[in-house]
């Protein structure tokens, strides 16, 4: 099979494009996920243009050959670890950023181009690309494969609210252009939010439409610590409502403050009497284009959280802000240090948060497992860390805490994916009709079944697929 299939990809992408078997470098067999198994590829292609991608496709059809398409792999799903055996498509040779239309406040990208490219492209024009998930290293074709979300999506919104179009390739090697440079359209049935979020099922995306915003240039930090997670919970929906439109709200329990102070080196010089009361954190950032307007609203909101209970409420000098979300954003890595066990990414209407808390809290005593977290409040995507080291009581309690997340009226991922992380407990808990439409719609798009198969859906496979 080796010889074959890399003889083919080569013609189409050329022999340097293309690595086979043992050449296939380690890191393309996982994700940033945890506890999930490496699975090592037959081969990975780099393609450099979409007429390569759709030759790539087109061949594994014939073969019927599963694709993974790959960015940066710093997915926490397990939604770019490829099948044994089969093809790695990665997007690292189509990395162009084509076009930045000003009038029109839009980038052209190709898959490949990184968050943090993005963004240095945009500084200097004034212009933002307001997703900003944790990870900057994360690829565009990434993103929208898993409608990333990140810290900002209170104000903003998450990738779905962002992409205006999309090129991608079908499971068949056909090439479809949706949407446009426009954020209007009642056009038939809208293509660009199936293919968004779908983790590389549904087709390979080779360039994106990407809507762009003015970039405040003053922002503000906000830190109140509180004397129970009850009222942490409680202040955010409060603080939502109030119109100063936070960039974001974020809750940090004390144990993972410790932890991601600790882990980033950083001291928020927060006195020992309060940090001896506070069980939880909340972190607020607004922003504006006027700085009188935002000092207006950082002393309104520094008022309304005292009024709702803080032990204290601290406007951070811009230094020690930026750290503090630095290390906020790479939570992730300190839970790994500490030798988390898996990372949950449940979200829950925000309000419902409290209570949500209270159940994860009791699921976690009667397991004797350790639960701590932190979250975007402001969007009700709690992220838990759970330590526990029984395989058996782990998968138990994860599924117990994402069941309860479902009981709250919320679902299985916020913003990760299922990926093949998450796919036993979504498959059991999703609705069945809701679930076979999907593979229905999957069918249609990949009737051969070779796109990313066995994530998102165990579909079984379909009438007419190839074996
Ligand atoms: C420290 C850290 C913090 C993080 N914080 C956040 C966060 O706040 N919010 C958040 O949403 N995520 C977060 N993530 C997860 C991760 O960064 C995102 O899921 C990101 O979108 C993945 O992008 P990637 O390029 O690494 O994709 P990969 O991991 O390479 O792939 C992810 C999925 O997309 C598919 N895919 C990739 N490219 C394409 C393409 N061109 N066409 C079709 N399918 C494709 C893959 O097959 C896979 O299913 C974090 C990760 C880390 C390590």
């Amino acid at each position: 099979m080796e010889s074959t299939i890399g003889d083919r990809l080569a013609a189409i992408c050329g022999v340097a494009h293309v690595d086979v078997g043992a050449a296939v470098p380690d890191d393309l067999c996982h994700d940033e996920a945890l506890g999930l198994d490496p699975v090592r590829p037959g081969a990975v292609v780099r393609p450099a243009t979409t007429t390569e991608v759709a030759a790539v496709v087109t061949v594994a059809c014939e073969l019927g050959i599963p694709l993974t398409a790959r960015g940066s792999g710093t997915g926490l799903s397990g939604g770019s670890v490829p099948v044994a055996g089969g093809v790695v498509v990665s997007f690292e040779r189509m990395s162009a950023i084509l076009e930045i239309d000003t009038a029109n406040q839009v980038a052209v990208v190709e898959p490949g181009v990184t968050l943090a490219e993005l963004d240095a492209a945009l500084t200097p024009l004034g212009l933002v690309y307001p997703v900003f998930p944790g990870e900057q290293s994360a690829s565009l074709g990434g993103n929208i494969s898993t409608n990333a979300g990140g810290m900002r999506a209170v104000k903003y919104g998450v990738t779905r609210h962002h992409v205006l179009g999309l090129e991608a390739v079908l499971g068949t090697g056909e090439v479809i252009s949706t949407g446009g440079k426009f954020v209007k359209a009642t056009s038939g049935y809208d293509l660009t939010q199936l293919v968004i979020g779908s983790e590389g099922t549904l087709a390979l995306v080779t360039r994106a439409i990407l809507r762009l915003h003015p970039r405040p240039e003053h922002q503000a930090t906000v830190l109140a610590p509180f004397p129970t997670m009850d009222l942490v919970a409680g202040a955010v929906p409060p603080v939502v409502a109030s119109g100063v439109g936070p960039l974001l709200v974020e809750y940090i329990d004390m144990i993972s403050m410790a932890g991601i102070t600790a882990n980033a080196g950083i001291d928020l010089g927060i006195p020992e009497d309060v940090r001896a009361a506070a069980l939880a954190y909340l972190v607020i950032v607004l922003e504006d284009h006027h700085p009188e307007r935002l000092e207006e609203d950082t002393e309104a909101l520094a008022s309304q959280l005292a009024e709702l209970g803080a032990l204290d409420v601290y406007v951070l000098p811009d230094h020690a802000g930026h750290q503090l979300i630095a290390a906020r954003e790479h939570a992730f890595w300190a839970s790994k240090a500490a030798g988390a066990d898996d990372i949950v990414d449940v979200v829950v209407p925000r309000a419902s948060i409290p209570t949500y808390l209270t159940d994860v809290g009791d699921l976690a005593a009667a397991t004797g497992s350790l639960v701590v977290g932190c979250g975007h409040a402001g969007d009700g995507n709690v992220h838990l860390s759970v330590f526990q080291s029984d395989p058996d009581v782990r998968h138990r309690l994860v599924h117990d805490i994402l069941a309860a997340g479902m009981a709250h009226g919320g679902a299985v991922s916020g913003e990760h994916g299922i990926g093949t992380a998450k796919l036993a407990s979504f498959t059991d808990l999703e609705d069945p009709v809701k679930l076979d439409l999907m593979r229905r719609i999957k069918h249609a798009f990949d009737p051969a079944g070779i796109l990313n198969p066995g994530k998102v859906l165990t579909a079984p496979r379909l009438e007419g697929a190839r074996p």
